[in-house]
């Protein structure tokens, strides 16, 4: 299963209101680009207000993303494989459970709860120009339980990758809402 539909505004940026346009890495025009692109927001709720605010974004394309990917150590990415594997729920279980994007992005992938009803989450998904992908993995939800148990996962190559990643990419204002160590799905 695989198909193209309208971007939600969920993946939009936070501050510009729109559809992400350029690349993370190499500043490309993500909307004119015909490999596609990938995008990883997390949000956090604010204790305060008690709503959802955005704590990192990002879009890279294609063609960045496997660039950095090779970076990731062999020993996580298998880590991380065997993960899902064990714990995710398998693709036709996860078909039934979200017959509609909408629950894709608000169920988590792993646990199978509401992540609303959590203090953090994070989504993910692949785009072609101004449209979404969905197939069987994207876009996903994962809630702060599965990120967790993932981070836990990663060697320490892998770390030293994704603050690499976080000091050399991300813009300062984004930088400085990673956590430490935070794993980055690409
Ligand atoms: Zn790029």
């Amino acid at each position: 299963m695989s198909q193209l539909i309208k971007i939600p505004e969920l993946f939009y940026h936070s501050t510009i209101g729109t559809m992400h346009n350029t690349c993370v890495l190499c500043d490309d025009d993500l909307l004119s680009y015909e490999f596609g692109y990938v995008i990883e927001k997390a949000f956090l709720r604010n204790k305060a207000t008690g709503y959802f605010e955005t704590v990192f974004e990002y879009a890279i394309c294609k063609e960045c993303q496997q660039k950095l990917s090779g970076e990731m150590s062999q020993e996580s990415l298998l880590n991380i494989q065997r993960y899902f594997i064990q714990n995710a729920l398998q693709t036709e279980q996860f078909s039934n459970m979200f017959p509609d994007v909408e629950s894709r992005m608000h169920i988590c992938m792993v646990k199978g709860v509401s992540v609303l009803e959590m203090n953090e989450y994070q989504v993910g998904g692949q785009f072609k120009k101004d449209k979404m992908m969905v197939n069987d993995t994207f876009p996903y939800a994962l809630g702060e339980a599965a990120i967790t148990e993932i981070q836990a996962l990663l060697s320490e190559k892998t770390k030293g990758f994704t603050n690499k990643f976080k000091e050399l990419v991300m813009p300062p204002d984004v930088k400085n809402n990673v956590p430490e160590n935070r794993f980055i799905f690409l």
